[in-house]
């Protein structure tokens, strides 16, 4: 089982259209940004980068009148942030994963993470984004992604995930009247998991080794069981370290525990922070998640069974860690 390794965060950032906050979801995509050390500039007035076409006349145009002083501000800090986050993780040979939220923040987000990645990705992948797969769009949008790494040469870095605010999307295209973002059900996302999965195993091959870097971050069995025997189809050694698996800390330890002793990289996700911060996290993370507290069923009996198994055999300080990886 690997150490926590990785340095995860969500970035909780709006830009917001005042006028309307549809065009934000709409035009989002059309969105550009200069390059990250433009991004830094003291001087800079970030909101005149954010350019959106006019919905009447396609002709581009400032998106938001102009922040306040302290928006602005606020931008600038949390992008001054981000870079002192990642230049010690780089320092430190860590990972930062930045975390995917709702489709109307999306885009800004990957787009920083993007920027992120041109910069910092050079010679190793310090920064993942985030693909939640139960969006229409994310098979294409990784593909975009990966297609712009190898043309512009940095490294590529992802976690894939499901999502996790599939009622909230829903709601929103419904009242605000836009299309559903999401997948028509269940098996279109673990459809559509299985397909960014093939192309992620398809570019590793293509490109030298090590140019692309995946967490499969799920406690779905079948998902975890295709990633492993499509390694393994593709010829993508557990040694090379390119393809990881990453559940959160006291869930589907029958899941992490296995994969560990078999040699594969293995991460807990572990929310950290003061308490007061942390527990509104965590209970909005178990109202997001409310599917896989039913696993926690699954878990408990699991449990039972190793205790009177350790009992049976006198087992009782067993430590399945000793023979687990750490990378
Ligand atoms: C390490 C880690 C990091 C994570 N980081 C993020 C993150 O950055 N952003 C984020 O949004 N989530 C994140 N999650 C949560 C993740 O998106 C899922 O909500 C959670 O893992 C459950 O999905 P699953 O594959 O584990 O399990 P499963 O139980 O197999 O899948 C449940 C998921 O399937 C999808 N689904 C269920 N019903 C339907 C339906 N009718 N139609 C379409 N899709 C459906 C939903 O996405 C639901 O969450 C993370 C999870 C882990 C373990």
């Amino acid at each position: 089982m690997s150490t926590p390794l990785y340095i995860y965060f969500s970035l909780f950032f709006i830009i917001y259209c005042p006028m309307c906050n549809l065009c934000t979801t709409l035009f989002f995509s059309e969105v550009d940004l200069w390059d990250w050390d433009n991004l830094l500039e003291e001087n800079l007035q970030l909101c005149k980068l954010l350019i959106v076409p006019n919905k009447e006349t396609g002709i581009p145009e400032q998106m938001m009148e102009g922040l306040t002083e302290e928006e602005d501000e606020q931008l600038k800090n949390m992008l001054k942030r981000l870079n002192t986050i990642v230049e010690y993780a780089k320092e430190k040979d860590v990972r930062v994963m930045v975390d995917a939220e709702q489709t109307y923040f999306q885009p800004a987000i990957s787009r920083i993470v993007i920027e992120m990645m041109r910069k910092f990705n050079k010679e190793k992948a310090i920064v993942f984004n985030t693909y939640q797969t139960y969006l229409k769009s994310s098979l294409t949008n990784l593909k975009v992604d990966l297609d712009l790494s190898r043309r512009e040469n940095f490294q590529f870095g992802a976690k894939l995930v499901r999502g996790a605010y599939m009622e909230q999307e829903r709601e929103r295209a419904a009242s605000v009247g836009y299309e559903d973002p999401i997948n028509a059900d269940y098996h279109a996302t673990t459809d559509m998991y299985h397909a960014c999965l093939e192309e992620v195993f398809y570019q590793i091959k293509q490109r030298p080794l090590g140019q692309i870097a995946v967490m499969v971050a799920s406690h779905n069995e079948d998902t975890v069981r295709f990633a492993v025997e499509g390694m393994d189809r593709h010829d993508i050694k557990k040694s090379d370290r390119l393809i990881c698996f990453g559940q959160l800390l006291g869930m589907c330890d029958q899941i992490s525990f296995p994969l560990g002793q078999a040699g594969y990289s293995v991460y807990k996700y572990v929310p950290y922070g003061p308490v007061e911060e942390v527990l509104p996290y965590l209970s909005r993370r178990a109202m997001e998640n409310k599917g896989i507290l039913k696993k926690v069923q699954k878990e408990k009996s699991l449990l039972w069974k190793e205790l009177k198994r350790r009992v049976k055999a006198g087992q009782l300080r067993y430590n399945p860690l000793e023979n687990s990886t750490v990378g």
